[in-house]
């Protein structure tokens, strides 16, 4: 007897449409109906607007990240074309596939995904590359706005272990340049944008320009792209240069939430960083920021500083910790540190003798930080950050 056939599982969302032939694969897609995301035999892969394409998969409780090459992206986007039109088949013969309030919606949007080739999917790359310079870095919390780049790079760019703006300087760009760069992310995300509920505003820390400089900005990103709240990174050293009053006004135009590269409480390790700022000064920043109504996503590294600074960096970062006024809205990133051979710090590491954690004494630290965390900021978030693993 052949065996049953496993019915089709779709889902039209009001941002999005998932196709699920059986229960080992379930491919997503955006209003525009380009792939997001693919789950099929155990690993998932995501595609960003520039459509590359990584895979994730748990090996041991380990996550393995890798980038997809263009042979494997082009065979999952054929494979994605191949879905919606045999759930387009399906759905033509009358199989139970989706409501009939949500058969003409499903209809339209099929036709939307089965526009796409895997050649016109590769395409969106020069597309993206139109509108964006390359995105480093986001905070996890972000991965689903919208990002507007109103600076390029970071002011300081001196931080050892950092590359993410390598060979780039802090820019502004310039009012006209911006406008266009907001009509080019309109047009690429397109239908898409909607299910984008936020606005990030990149680069390192674009919020360091001056609130007559970020007025034009936040109103043409409100204009655009409206109802959405704003957020941002900052780092104490550059953010505590504004005082409350131009951070609260920054909240009544629409910023919600700011991500603070904290990284330590202990201050000799942020020295050997080359970072400026303090504890002291993280606190004192922090909690301006909350007396300005702002919430807060506080970016701890988890291993940097290796063997050497191990102990100070769990004592002084959970002594930091019970200083921060987080609440419920609020968020503990704990960021693995990851060493770049190329880097500053890897350099001086290797001269002057600091040897990393292992992998056990990293874990010990992690679950010390967690607990800190937890214990000093009950109602906050504590959650995980991988640099290495955002797909915009
Ligand atoms: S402040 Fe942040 S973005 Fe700038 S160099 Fe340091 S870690 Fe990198």
């Amino acid at each position: 007897m052949p065996a049953a056939q496993e019915p089709w599982l779709i889902s039209v969302q009001d941002a999005a449409t998932t196709l699920s032939p059986d229960r080992r694969t379930v491919i997503a897609f955006d209003l525009e109906g380009r792939p997001t995301s693919w789950f099929t035999g155990g690993d998932t892969f995501k595609r960003s607007l520039a459509s590359e394409v990584f895979g994730r998969r748990s090996v041991d409780g380990d996550r393995r990240r890798w980038r997809v090459d263009q042979t494997a992206a082009d065979a999952l986007f054929d494979d994605a074309i191949r879905v919606a039109g045999a759930a387009r088949e399906a759905s033509r013969r009358g199989d139970p596939v989706v409501e009939r309030a949500q058969a003409e919606t499903l209809a339209a949007r099929l036709e939307t995904i089965l526009a796409w080739t895997p050649e016109t999917l590769a395409a969106e790359r020069e597309r993206f590359l139109g509108a964006y310079a390359p995105i480093s870095i986001l905070p996890p919390d972000q991965y689903g706005a919208v990002v507007l780049q109103a600076t390029f790079g970071c002011s300081w760019n001196r931080c050892t272990y950092c590359s993410f703006y390598q060979g780039r300087p802090f820019q502004v760009r310039p009012s006209e340049a911006f406008d266009a760069h907001v009509d080019a992310v309109r047009a690429l995300l397109g239908r898409a944008a909607a299910g984008r509920r936020s606005v990030f505003l990149a680069d390192g820390n674009a919020l360091v320009l001056s609130n007559e400089r970020l007025r034009p900005i936040v109103e043409r990103a409100g204009a655009v792209f409206p109802g959405r709240p704003l957020a941002g990174f900052v780092d104490v050293f550059s953010g505590e240069r504004k005082p409350e009053a131009a951070w609260r006004e920054l909240r009544s135009w629409g910023l919600e939430r700011v991500a603070i590269g904290v990284e330590t409480g202990h201050d000799p390790l942020l020295a050997y960083l080359d970072k400026p700022g303090s504890a002291d000064e993280a606190a004192a920043f922090v909690t301006l920021l909350k007396g300005a109504g702002l919430r807060v996503s506080v970016i701890l590294m988890v291993g940097v500083g290796g063997r050497r600074y191990a102990e100070g960096h769990l004592r002084d970062t959970s002594a930091l910790l019970r200083r921060l006024p987080l609440g419920d809205d609020d968020v503990v990133y704990l960021s693995p540190f990851v060493r770049h051979d190329d880097s500053t710090y890897a350099e001086r590491a290797a001269a002057d003798g600091l040897v990393d954690l292992s992998e056990s004494e990293r874990a010990e630290q992690d679950g010390a930080l967690r607990r800190a965390a937890r214990d000093a900021v009950p109602g906050a978030r504590v959650a995980r950050y991988h640099i290495d693993e955002f797909v915009y």
